[in-house]
């Protein structure tokens, strides 16, 4: 699709799951969130970088998962940890 991203390739998930009942670790540990992210490798759905616990880059950090999307309503764009630019996958 576009240089600016190399991990493409690790993207197995785009759809967002139809329930989303927020960031799993969150609701774990009892904590709260502020916006929504999803990996695009397995699926994982974790917060943002503005909540407290960080947990999409958490998981980016134990992972290794290169590729978040937004799970917010309407929003479509995915976000590299790696490369850290965000861009909106083709045909998703
Ligand atoms: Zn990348
Ligand atoms: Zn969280
Ligand atoms: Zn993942």
């Amino acid at each position: 699709m576009s240089a600016i991203c190399t991990h493409l390739d690790s993207i197995e998930v785009t759809g967002l799951p139809a329930e989303i009942a927020g960031c799993v670790d969150c609701l774990a540990i009892g904590s709260t969130w502020v916006h929504l992210r999803m990996c695009e490798t397995c699926g994982h759905v974790g917060c943002c970088d503005q909540s407290p616990n960080r947990h999409a880059r958490a998981h980016f950090h134990a992972t290794s998962h290169p590729i978040v999307r937004s799970a917010e309503p309407g929003e479509d764009w995915s976000w590299c940890f790696v490369d850290e630019v965000a861009f909106v996958l083709a045909g998703t």
